[in-house]
């Protein structure tokens, strides 16, 4: 069920008209619903206990990268979430909304010392290692702490997961993680330095998967490892699926999170039960664009309708610096007036006012709409404030969580001068 709908004419967050919130905290203003997200949690969380899973065999890591408002992960934490993050900023946030550190991992092909330092002080539970380099790092790091620093080793199983090619991540021409092919060597070179401890292993295949195959694909991959590992005496603790779940932007038909789990896990207690006497082993999940991207929309108010030589457009107040994702993948996202209106539609460019000609919201769209209406960009809840930039000076948008007829303003709206609050004037 979706959380934004119309009631009447309007629509909807909850039960809070779209419209109340652009007169009380303006536009561009992203609009977040919990009961979204935590239904979104729920369907993995439920289907974990559905097979048998506590919180200690099976833990959902929530992507910070995709939404990482101090609100969205405090209410996820409290659901249980632990965080999957990619730097010590994201580490912080999660720090700053009560997360839980010894259930965050830490993900990213470039991470520092400092940031190695900030996450080893917080005893985090893993570290996702992407690279021999990255591993001797860790363990410098680690041992001038004097500390054993838990690590799993993201491998690459070199499965297509027929998605955008900006968003597939386990080819083998990657930038991330560690070739198949040397992953036994390179996490023989883990266990052997002395402040390493190794606990697991992770992939991520990349994202807006709908269909389960390619990702029980790069599970079979990694159940081969693990037994490789498992003959040359490196027993894991666990491993880490990744993320990637798609959601419904368009008219896609994503697996449901339930249907792929259960295969997921028939799976591993087959294979547990073959080879281990089935002694369980930790599954861990990193899914971000599933939790929050349908629960989060884009609030935009129409400035002009443009009737160009072939084309109209309705330029709005939202742009490519608030919602990257068109401008940067071509990306599909749905747009709904606020107020349907009895009016003949026309076909219009969605726009925004940066200088770019990529910034475009939304392509061809017939819709009935008037100069001062307002649109919601839909399924903007991941990938969305995450990614937005300053450009044209213009401030990020604010963000406000609705839960029930509750409105919360969860970020203020950037000022003009707290963007240029860090810069001087050399004499
Ligand atoms: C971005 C990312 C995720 C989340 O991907 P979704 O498609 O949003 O589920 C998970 N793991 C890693 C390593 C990532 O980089």
């Amino acid at each position: 069920m979706s959380h934004f709908a119309y009631r009447g004419n309007k629509l909807f967050a909850e039960d809070v008209a779209l419209d109340r919130l652009a007169a009380e905290f303006g536009t561009p203003t992203y609009v977040y619903s919990s009961a979204s997200l935590i239904e979104n949690f729920s369907s993995y969380a439920a289907a974990c206990s559905k097979h048998g899973r506590s919180e200690n065999d099976a833990l959902v890591c929530y992507s910070v990268k995709s939404n990482s408002n101090l609100a969205v992960l405090s209410l996820l934490g409290k659901q249980g979430s632990g965080f999957d993050i990619v730097s010590g900023g994201e580490l912080l946030r999660v720090l700053a909304a009560g997360g839980d550190p010894s259930k965050v991992i830490f993900s990213g092909v470039g991470k520092s010392r400092d940031e190695m330092r900030l996450a080893l002080t917080h005893d985090i539970l893993c570290f996702n290692v992407e690279s021999i380099p990255e591993l001797h790092r860790l363990n410098e790091v680690a041992a001038e702490m004097h500390k054993q620093a838990p690590v799993s080793l993201r491998v690459n199983p070199d499965v297509d997961a027929k998605t955008h090619p900006y968003i597939s991540t386990g080819l083998k021409d990657n930038k991330f993680g560690i070739a198949f092919s040397e992953a036994i060597e390179t996490y023989k070179v883990a266990h052997n330095l002395k402040n390493l401890r190794v606990v697991g292993i992770d992939c991520h295949i990349g994202s807006q998967l709908l269909d389960d195959a390619p990702l029980l694909e790069a599970l079979d991959k990694v159940i081969e490892l693990v037994d490789e590992l498992h003959q040359a005496g490196i027993e894991l603790h666990h491993l880490d699926i990744g993320g990637g779940i798609g959601i419904t932007y368009d008219d896609e038909k994503p697996v449901k999170v339930g249907d792929y789990l259960s295969r997921l896990f028939t799976r591993i207690d087959a294979w547990r039960a073959e080879k281990y006497q089935g002694k369980p082993i930790t599954v861990l999940f990193e899914p971000g664009r599933s939790i929050v991207g349908n629960a989060g929309v884009l609030l935009t108010e129409i400035q002009y309708l443009k009737h160009g030589a072939t084309k109209n457009f309705a330029v709005v107040d939202a742009a490519m610096n608030d919602l990257m994702r068109p401008a940067m993948y071509e990306a599909w996202h749905g747009v709904q007036p606020v107020l349907q209106r009895d009016i003949a539609g026309q076909t219009y460019d969605v726009v925004g006012p940066v200088c770019e000609s990529g910034d475009w919201l939304a392509r061809e769209r017939a819709l009935a709409i008037e100069q001062g209406d307002l649109l919601a960009i839909m399924s903007a809840g991941a990938y969305g404030m995450t990614m937005a930039s300053n450009y044209n000076t213009r401030g990020r948008a604010a963000e406000v969580l609705i839960d029930g007829d509750k409105i919360m303003l969860v970020r203020k709206r950037e000022m003009p001068a707290d963007l240029f609050a860090l810069e001087s004037i050399p004499d």
